[in-house]
């Protein structure tokens, strides 16, 4: 993950942008759809497949239905998608139609485009025609289960870049009752402490003086080697 994705996400936390388009209703669109509309934004589901719009309307997963090729510039417009400054591209398999249709939402302007990966290259091709941030569920979700296996401790993580994550992780045996202070993590590791809690409540930029405890969890950034050698 890069910082245009950081960027990417501020602005999709804002409360302005408030309207989705998602193209291509398979199983991952869907989700996307149906999750979006029930944290209360306003989507509209699109696919080349009538039957899927169909069922997107029949069990509510988006505000809007319609069924258009996306590869076709003048549909697109028609049906008002390049008024959304956010549109998901959800279409894995078919990565010609998701090339064609990520150019042609960039082409038009449109401000943040989303679009899913089927593979290493179909990552290389969405960036080249502009996809602002490029997902590949089946990488990530590997990737992701590999580190929960190998370090049940990390509970998340953020990747910055290839070297440099945020993760929060379990605070390690040998640090309880110790304060941050006497723990000289940013000597000893290289890493700087962000917030220490749990999931009722996170102290955020926490002093020297702030004690860790068995159970608590805590968030640090620095280098991908330097969280390698914490003691989890
Ligand atoms: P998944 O379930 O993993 O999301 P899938 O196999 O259901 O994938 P994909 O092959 O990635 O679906 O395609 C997603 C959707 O995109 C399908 O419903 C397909 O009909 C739709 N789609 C494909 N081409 C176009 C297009 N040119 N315009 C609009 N929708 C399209």
């Amino acid at each position: 993950m890069d910082f245009s994705s950081l960027k990417l996400f501020n602005s999709l936390r804002k409360d302005t942008r408030r309207q989705f388009a998602v193209i291509g209703l398979g199983r991952f669109g869907r989700a996307v759809c149906e999750t979006l509309h029930n944290l209360g934004y306003d989507v509209l589901g699109t696919d080349i497949d009538e039957k899927r719009v169909a069922q997107a309307l029949t069990v509510r997963i988006a505000s809007s239905a319609i069924q258009l090729d996306s590869t076709e510039p003048t549909a697109l417009k028609q049906a008002g998608i390049f008024e959304f400054d956010t549109v998901i591209v959800a279409i894995g398999n078919y990565v010609q139609e998701s090339i064609v249709t990520t150019l042609n939402l960039k082409e038009a302007g449109v401000e943040y485009v989303v679009a899913k990966a089927s593979s290493e290259i179909h990552v290389k091709l969405l960036k080249r025609v502009g996809a602002n941030f490029v997902v590949f569920p089946e990488y990530e979700a590997g990737r992701d289960l590999a580190y929960r296996i190998t370090k049940p401790a990390i509970l998340d993580r953020f990747e910055l870049d290839t070297e440099h994550s945020i993760v929060e992780v379990i605070v390690p045996d040998e640090f309880d009752g110790k304060t941050l202070e006497e723990l000289e993590i940013r000597n000893r590791y290289g890493l700087n402490v962000l917030a220490v809690g749990n999931e009722q409540k996170f102290i955020v930029n926490p002093t020297p003086t702030q004690r860790l405890h068995k159970g608590l969890a805590m968030v640090v950034i620095g280098s991908n080697k330097d969280i390698k050698r914490l003691p989890i």
